[in-house]
Protein backbone atom coordinates (compact mmCIF):
# COMPACT_ATOMS: atom_id res chain seq x y z
CA UNK A 1 0.00 0.00 0.00
CA UNK A 2 1.48 2.92 -0.77
CA UNK A 3 -0.01 5.96 1.85
CA UNK A 4 -2.57 8.95 0.35
CA UNK A 5 -0.28 12.28 1.72
CA UNK A 6 -2.39 14.58 3.70
CA UNK A 7 -1.35 17.68 2.40
CA UNK A 8 -1.21 20.03 5.51
CA UNK A 9 0.42 22.91 3.17
CA UNK A 10 -2.95 22.94 0.79
CA UNK A 11 -4.84 22.59 4.00
CA UNK A 12 -3.31 25.14 6.03
CA UNK A 13 -4.06 27.62 2.77
CA UNK A 14 -7.75 26.53 3.07
CA UNK A 15 -8.15 26.79 6.36
CA UNK A 16 -6.27 30.37 5.96
CA UNK A 17 -9.17 31.14 3.54
CA UNK A 18 -12.00 30.49 5.65
CA UNK A 19 -10.45 32.94 8.27
CA UNK A 20 -9.53 35.69 6.00
CA UNK A 21 -13.31 35.28 4.59
CA UNK A 22 -14.98 35.23 8.31
CA UNK A 23 -12.95 38.44 8.64
CA UNK A 24 -13.93 40.18 6.15
CA UNK A 25 -17.25 39.59 7.30
CA UNK A 26 -16.55 40.89 10.64
CA UNK A 27 -15.15 44.21 9.33
CA UNK A 28 -18.38 44.49 7.33
CA UNK A 29 -20.88 43.52 9.47
CA UNK A 30 -19.47 44.22 12.78
CA UNK A 31 -16.59 46.91 12.06
CA UNK A 32 -14.41 44.65 14.25
CA UNK A 33 -10.73 43.42 13.08
CA UNK A 34 -9.87 40.75 14.94
CA UNK A 35 -5.94 41.34 16.81
CA UNK A 36 -3.79 39.31 17.51
CA UNK A 37 -0.60 40.63 19.94
CA UNK A 38 2.50 38.67 19.47
CA UNK A 39 5.43 39.02 22.15
CA UNK A 40 8.68 37.74 22.00
CA UNK A 41 11.72 38.15 25.06
CA UNK A 42 14.93 37.89 23.53
CA UNK A 43 16.51 36.97 20.26
CA UNK A 44 16.55 33.40 19.74
CA UNK A 45 16.80 32.88 16.09
CA UNK A 46 14.35 30.19 15.70
CA UNK A 47 11.79 32.20 17.48
CA UNK A 48 12.17 35.39 15.48
CA UNK A 49 11.57 33.13 12.64
CA UNK A 50 7.97 32.11 14.23
CA UNK A 51 7.11 35.58 15.12
CA UNK A 52 7.82 36.74 11.35
CA UNK A 53 5.76 34.14 10.42
CA UNK A 54 3.34 34.74 12.50
CA UNK A 55 2.50 38.67 12.16
CA UNK A 56 2.81 38.61 8.44
CA UNK A 57 -0.19 35.80 8.06
CA UNK A 58 -1.80 37.73 10.62
CA UNK A 59 -1.64 40.42 8.17
CA UNK A 60 -2.37 38.75 5.24
CA UNK A 61 -5.98 37.26 7.10
CA UNK A 62 -6.77 40.92 7.73
CA UNK A 63 -6.40 41.39 10.95
CA UNK A 64 -4.14 43.69 13.33
CA UNK A 65 -0.91 42.05 14.46
CA UNK A 66 0.76 43.86 16.89
CA UNK A 67 4.32 42.58 17.82
CA UNK A 68 5.90 43.37 20.86
CA UNK A 69 10.25 43.11 20.78
CA UNK A 70 11.58 42.83 24.56
CA UNK A 71 15.36 43.06 25.54
CA UNK A 72 16.65 39.58 26.57
CA UNK A 73 16.60 41.07 30.15
CA UNK A 74 13.41 42.08 30.81
CA UNK A 75 12.51 41.41 34.39
CA UNK A 76 9.60 39.46 35.22
CA UNK A 77 7.70 42.67 36.34
CA UNK A 78 7.90 44.42 33.39
CA UNK A 79 6.97 41.32 31.27
CA UNK A 80 3.55 40.70 33.30
CA UNK A 81 2.99 44.41 33.29
CA UNK A 82 2.98 44.15 29.54
CA UNK A 83 0.15 41.47 29.61
CA UNK A 84 -1.79 43.27 31.77
CA UNK A 85 -2.51 45.95 29.44
CA UNK A 86 -3.13 43.47 26.32
CA UNK A 87 -5.61 42.18 28.39
CA UNK A 88 -7.19 45.42 29.15
CA UNK A 89 -6.83 46.45 25.23
CA UNK A 90 -10.33 45.69 23.39
CA UNK A 91 -8.16 45.80 20.12
CA UNK A 92 -6.38 42.86 21.50
CA UNK A 93 -8.22 39.45 21.04
CA UNK A 94 -5.68 36.80 20.84
CA UNK A 95 -2.43 37.38 22.83
CA UNK A 96 0.33 34.61 22.78
CA UNK A 97 3.88 34.84 24.30
CA UNK A 98 6.67 32.92 22.53
CA UNK A 99 8.15 29.99 24.33
CA UNK A 100 10.98 29.20 25.78
CA UNK A 101 11.35 32.81 28.08
CA UNK A 102 14.67 33.12 28.81
CA UNK A 103 15.99 30.99 31.84
CA UNK A 104 15.07 34.11 34.22
CA UNK A 105 11.26 34.25 33.58
CA UNK A 106 8.83 31.91 34.72
CA UNK A 107 7.19 30.60 31.60
CA UNK A 108 3.84 29.12 33.80
CA UNK A 109 3.61 31.95 35.90
CA UNK A 110 3.60 34.60 32.64
CA UNK A 111 0.96 32.19 30.70
CA UNK A 112 -1.07 32.15 33.73
CA UNK A 113 -1.18 35.77 33.54
CA UNK A 114 -3.01 35.95 30.20
CA UNK A 115 -6.50 36.09 30.13
CA UNK A 116 -7.93 33.00 29.59
CA UNK A 117 -10.12 34.21 26.80
CA UNK A 118 -7.36 35.50 25.13
CA UNK A 119 -4.91 32.36 25.50
CA UNK A 120 -5.05 31.96 22.04
CA UNK A 121 -2.11 29.29 22.43
CA UNK A 122 -4.36 27.53 24.83
CA UNK A 123 -1.79 26.72 27.49
CA UNK A 124 -3.28 28.73 30.21
CA UNK A 125 -4.46 26.38 33.53
CA UNK A 126 -8.33 27.53 32.75
CA UNK A 127 -7.85 26.18 29.36
CA UNK A 128 -6.40 22.79 29.93
CA UNK A 129 -8.68 22.10 32.58
CA UNK A 130 -11.91 23.34 30.27
CA UNK A 131 -10.17 21.42 27.23
CA UNK A 132 -10.13 18.24 30.06
CA UNK A 133 -13.57 18.75 30.99
CA UNK A 134 -14.80 18.53 27.86
CA UNK A 135 -15.73 22.23 27.74
CA UNK A 136 -15.46 25.23 25.92
CA UNK A 137 -11.87 26.21 25.35
CA UNK A 138 -9.23 27.54 23.40
CA UNK A 139 -7.67 25.08 22.31
CA UNK A 140 -3.62 24.50 21.49
CA UNK A 141 -2.62 24.97 18.06
CA UNK A 142 -0.95 22.07 16.77
CA UNK A 143 -3.09 19.23 18.09
CA UNK A 144 -5.89 21.19 16.69
CA UNK A 145 -4.56 20.97 13.47
CA UNK A 146 -3.89 17.29 13.69
CA UNK A 147 -7.65 16.94 14.95
CA UNK A 148 -8.73 19.07 11.92
CA UNK A 149 -6.72 16.83 9.33
CA UNK A 150 -7.70 13.30 11.12
CA UNK A 151 -11.45 14.74 11.25
CA UNK A 152 -11.48 15.76 7.23
CA UNK A 153 -9.54 12.58 6.20
CA UNK A 154 -11.51 10.17 7.99
CA UNK A 155 -14.79 11.94 9.19
CA UNK A 156 -15.80 10.34 12.10
CA UNK A 157 -12.93 9.19 14.54
CA UNK A 158 -15.71 7.59 17.20
CA UNK A 159 -14.39 3.89 18.11
CA UNK A 160 -10.76 4.33 16.87
CA UNK A 161 -7.87 2.71 18.51
CA UNK A 162 -5.25 6.13 18.44
CA UNK A 163 -1.58 6.37 19.99
CA UNK A 164 -0.14 9.75 21.25
CA UNK A 165 3.16 9.09 21.46
CA UNK A 166 4.27 12.10 24.09
CA UNK A 167 2.76 13.40 26.74
CA UNK A 168 3.79 17.47 26.71
CA UNK A 169 2.03 19.85 27.76
CA UNK A 170 2.02 21.48 24.44
CA UNK A 171 1.27 18.74 22.06
CA UNK A 172 0.68 14.89 23.78
CA UNK A 173 -1.66 15.78 26.45
CA UNK A 174 -4.01 18.24 24.43
CA UNK A 175 -3.74 15.93 21.62
CA UNK A 176 -4.79 12.55 23.66
CA UNK A 177 -7.40 14.93 24.71
CA UNK A 178 -9.02 15.76 21.83
CA UNK A 179 -9.20 12.38 20.50
CA UNK A 180 -10.70 11.19 23.30
CA UNK A 181 -13.56 14.29 23.34
CA UNK A 182 -13.93 12.36 19.42
CA UNK A 183 -14.48 8.91 20.99
CA UNK A 184 -11.15 7.54 20.54
CA UNK A 185 -9.94 4.87 22.22
CA UNK A 186 -6.76 6.60 23.58
CA UNK A 187 -3.42 5.23 24.79
CA UNK A 188 -0.48 7.96 25.24
CA UNK A 189 3.50 6.54 25.17
CA UNK A 190 6.57 7.74 26.15
CA UNK A 191 9.98 7.25 27.57
CA UNK A 192 8.87 4.67 29.73
CA UNK A 193 6.08 2.60 27.93
CA UNK A 194 7.41 -1.00 27.29
CA UNK A 195 7.06 -2.29 24.06
CA UNK A 196 6.35 0.91 22.10
CA UNK A 197 6.66 -1.00 18.47
CA UNK A 198 3.45 -3.22 19.87
CA UNK A 199 1.21 -0.45 20.72
CA UNK A 200 1.82 1.59 17.60
CA UNK A 201 1.07 -1.67 15.72
CA UNK A 202 -2.81 -1.75 17.15
CA UNK A 203 -3.58 1.87 16.41
CA UNK A 204 -5.41 2.86 13.46
CA UNK A 205 -3.97 6.58 14.59
CA UNK A 206 -0.35 7.73 15.33
CA UNK A 207 0.25 10.88 16.33
CA UNK A 208 3.95 11.09 16.70
CA UNK A 209 5.22 14.24 18.80
CA UNK A 210 8.73 12.80 20.57
CA UNK A 211 11.43 15.04 18.92
CA UNK A 212 13.34 12.15 17.85
CA UNK A 213 14.21 11.82 14.12
CA UNK A 214 12.80 9.36 12.36
CA UNK A 215 11.95 7.15 15.23
CA UNK A 216 8.78 5.04 14.10
CA UNK A 217 9.90 2.91 11.39
CA UNK A 218 6.89 1.14 9.16
CA UNK A 219 7.74 -1.82 10.93
CA UNK A 220 5.52 -0.60 14.04
CA UNK A 221 2.32 0.69 11.82
CA UNK A 222 -0.53 -1.36 11.37
CA UNK A 223 -1.14 -1.74 7.60
CA UNK A 224 -3.81 1.16 6.49
CA UNK A 225 -3.36 3.22 9.70
CA UNK A 226 -3.24 6.90 9.47
CA UNK A 227 0.00 8.79 10.93
CA UNK A 228 0.01 12.19 12.11
CA UNK A 229 4.10 13.11 12.24
CA UNK A 230 4.21 16.11 14.47
CA UNK A 231 8.15 16.36 14.93
CA UNK A 232 10.59 18.70 13.71
CA UNK A 233 14.12 17.89 13.36
CA UNK A 234 17.13 19.01 11.33
CA UNK A 235 19.50 16.64 10.91
CA UNK A 236 22.63 16.17 8.81
CA UNK A 237 21.86 13.99 5.46
CA UNK A 238 24.50 14.01 2.09
CA UNK A 239 26.36 17.13 3.80
CA UNK A 240 23.09 19.09 4.35
CA UNK A 241 20.97 20.21 6.56
CA UNK A 242 17.21 18.38 6.17
CA UNK A 243 14.11 18.81 7.93
CA UNK A 244 12.74 15.39 9.07
CA UNK A 245 9.86 14.20 11.19
CA UNK A 246 9.83 11.33 14.03
CA UNK A 247 8.62 8.72 12.00
CA UNK A 248 10.33 7.46 9.11
CA UNK A 249 8.49 8.79 6.35
CA UNK A 250 9.42 6.18 3.09
CA UNK A 251 8.90 2.82 5.40
CA UNK A 252 6.01 4.05 7.08
CA UNK A 253 4.45 5.47 3.91
CA UNK A 254 4.78 2.12 2.08
CA UNK A 255 2.34 0.23 4.90
CA UNK A 256 0.20 3.33 6.44
CA UNK A 257 -3.35 4.47 4.71
CA UNK A 258 -2.58 8.08 4.90
CA UNK A 259 0.95 10.34 6.47
CA UNK A 260 1.76 13.80 7.32
CA UNK A 261 5.01 14.73 5.65
CA UNK A 262 7.49 16.85 7.49
CA UNK A 263 7.81 19.20 6.24
CA UNK A 264 4.75 20.41 4.76
CA UNK A 265 2.25 18.33 7.22
CA UNK A 266 1.69 19.31 10.49
CA UNK A 267 4.00 22.08 10.91
CA UNK A 268 2.24 24.89 8.13
CA UNK A 269 -1.63 24.05 10.24
CA UNK A 270 0.08 25.16 13.61
CA UNK A 271 0.17 28.84 12.89
CA UNK A 272 -3.27 28.30 10.55
CA UNK A 273 -5.31 27.60 13.53
CA UNK A 274 -3.50 30.19 15.48
CA UNK A 275 -5.41 32.85 13.46
CA UNK A 276 -8.31 30.38 13.48
CA UNK A 277 -7.86 30.80 17.39
CA UNK A 278 -7.56 34.50 17.31
CA UNK A 279 -10.93 35.06 15.30
CA UNK A 280 -12.55 32.25 17.62
CA UNK A 281 -11.79 34.28 20.71
CA UNK A 282 -12.42 37.72 18.80
CA UNK A 283 -16.01 35.94 18.31
CA UNK A 284 -16.76 34.57 21.94
CA UNK A 285 -15.72 38.22 22.79
CA UNK A 286 -18.05 40.21 21.06
CA UNK A 287 -20.81 37.53 21.76
CA UNK A 288 -21.17 36.81 17.67
CA UNK A 289 -21.32 33.15 17.07
CA UNK A 290 -17.94 30.98 16.16
CA UNK A 291 -16.53 30.17 12.43
CA UNK A 292 -17.84 26.76 11.85
CA UNK A 293 -15.36 23.84 11.20
CA UNK A 294 -12.56 25.93 13.09
CA UNK A 295 -12.35 25.29 16.65
CA UNK A 296 -12.37 21.48 18.50
P1 LIG B 1 8.84 17.36 24.40
O1 LIG B 1 10.31 17.17 24.38
O2 LIG B 1 8.25 18.34 25.33
O3 LIG B 1 8.15 15.95 24.66
C1 LIG B 1 8.58 14.81 24.02
C2 LIG B 1 7.81 13.61 24.51
O4 LIG B 1 8.27 12.48 23.81
C3 LIG B 1 7.95 13.33 25.99
O5 LIG B 1 6.71 13.02 26.55
C4 LIG B 1 8.89 12.13 26.03
O6 LIG B 1 8.63 11.22 27.08
C5 LIG B 1 8.58 11.45 24.73
N1 LIG B 1 9.73 10.68 24.27
C6 LIG B 1 10.99 11.10 24.09
N2 LIG B 1 11.78 10.09 23.67
C7 LIG B 1 10.99 9.01 23.58
C8 LIG B 1 11.23 7.67 23.22
N3 LIG B 1 12.43 7.24 22.86
N4 LIG B 1 10.18 6.82 23.24
C9 LIG B 1 8.96 7.23 23.60
N5 LIG B 1 8.68 8.50 23.96
C10 LIG B 1 9.69 9.38 23.95
O7 LIG B 1 8.46 17.70 22.90
P2 LIG B 1 7.18 18.45 22.27
O8 LIG B 1 5.94 17.73 22.60
O9 LIG B 1 7.26 19.90 22.55
O10 LIG B 1 7.51 18.28 20.72
C11 LIG B 1 7.60 17.02 20.11
C12 LIG B 1 8.04 17.18 18.68
O11 LIG B 1 7.07 17.95 17.98
C13 LIG B 1 9.36 17.94 18.48
O12 LIG B 1 10.02 17.42 17.35
C14 LIG B 1 8.92 19.36 18.20
O13 LIG B 1 9.87 20.07 17.42
C15 LIG B 1 7.68 19.10 17.41
N6 LIG B 1 6.70 20.19 17.44
C16 LIG B 1 6.15 20.55 16.25
C17 LIG B 1 5.21 21.54 16.19
C18 LIG B 1 4.63 21.86 14.86
O14 LIG B 1 4.08 22.92 14.69
N7 LIG B 1 4.67 20.94 13.88
C19 LIG B 1 4.79 22.27 17.38
C20 LIG B 1 5.33 21.75 18.60
C21 LIG B 1 6.29 20.75 18.60
P3 LIG B 1 8.85 11.58 28.65
O15 LIG B 1 7.72 12.48 29.01
O16 LIG B 1 8.80 10.27 29.30
O17 LIG B 1 10.20 12.27 28.72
Amino acid sequence: MTAKVIDGKAFAAEVRAKVASHVTRLKEENGITPGLAVVLVGEDPASQVYVRSKGKQTVEVGMNSYEHKLDPETSEADLLALIDRLNKDAAVHGILVQLPLPKHLDSDLVINAIDPAKDVDGFHISNVGLLGTGQKSMVPCTPLGCLMMLRDHHGSLAGMDAVVLGRSNIVGKPMAQLLLGDSCTVTIAHSRTKDLADVCRRADIVVAAVGRPEMVPGDWIKPGATVIDVGINRIERDGKTVLVGDVDYASAAAVAGAITPVPGGVGPMTIACLLANTLTACCRANGLSEPEGLTA
